[in-house]
């Protein structure tokens, strides 16, 4: 069985002294949890400080974007080794927000995924189609390419710490959460393409996560579904409350 994996992607909220304030909370609560994974991912600014107060514990620290070069003339960018030099262990790579406001494509995604794994960073890769996209009957289709183009490249041995995030980009920030069938389905077909790409051993250890409206009413739907293994939550984990409520409906 897969452990469950909660991140929290706080996007562009969040002080150093707010995001600090806030994973003293979710530390002191849970921080010496060993049923669920957990990560924060802070907008760059807070990571360090982010980082120094879940020292000690099973918070793991993560970040929302990165850029595939090492280092050099890329302004306003941040690198691998940058995020290892500040013990980030995750990568949230190819989020909606980034595809559809920053023009990201899935051939830059995927430099992004090998960059990250050439540096032990695990990415957390987005996939999900718009509400368009899913009336028009390409769901499937749209996840498929966006998940074959970002993993094109990647070994059978990296794969496995590769973390995969279903967010249906109608569902984020919506209120309006996939039906638990809706995410099911999908997840499966991730798992399925997964199989193919990797064998099924490696298909088995993947988390694949659902993003989009998540919350504590929700969760635990969501989470008793066959291939779904986690969450990535935008609001409910701006909160040390909503946030904890969700570890412990994944334990
Ligand atoms: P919400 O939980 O705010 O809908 O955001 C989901 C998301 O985009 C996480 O990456």
């Amino acid at each position: 069985p897969r452990k469950k994996l909660i991140a929290g992607n706080w996007k562009m909220n969040k002080t150093p002294a707010d995001g600090v304030a806030l994973v003293k909370e979710i530390v002191a609560a849970a921080g010496k949890n060993n049923d669920v994974d957990m990560v924060v991912c802070p907008p760059f600014v807070a990571i360090e400080s982010v980082g120094k107060a879940l020292e000690g514990s099973n918070v793991k620290l993560g970040a929302q974007n990165m850029h595939p070069e090492a280092s050099g003339a890329f302004t306003g960018e941040v690198s691998a080794p940058m995020l290892r030099a500040v013990f980030a262990t995750h990568v949230i790579l190819g989020h909606s927000e980034r595809r559809a406001y920053f023009a990201e494509t899935d051939a830059f995604i995927n430099k992004k995924v090998l960059a990250a794994l050439k540096n032990q960073l695990k990415p957390i890769l987005c996939v999900g189609e718009t509400l368009a996209e899913r009336e028009a009957g390409s769901t499937l289709k749209v996840v498929q390419t966006q998940l074959e183009g970002g993993l094109e490249g990647v070994s059978k041995e990296q794969a496995a710490t590769v973390v995969i995030a279903y967010e249906p980009v109608w569902a984020i920030g919506t209120g309006k959460v996939a039906t638990t069938d809706q995410a099911q389905e999908v997840h499966a077909f991730i798992r399925g393409l997964l199989v193919k790409l990797f064998g099924d051993a490696i298909a088995a250890k993947v988390r694949i996560l659902y993003g989009g409206s998540m919350k504590p009413s929700n969760a635990p739907e969501l989470l008793a579904q066959k291939d779904i293994d986690g969450g990535l939550i935008g609001g409910a984990a701006l909160e040390a409350r909503s946030f904890l409520e969700l570890i412990n409906a994944a334990a």
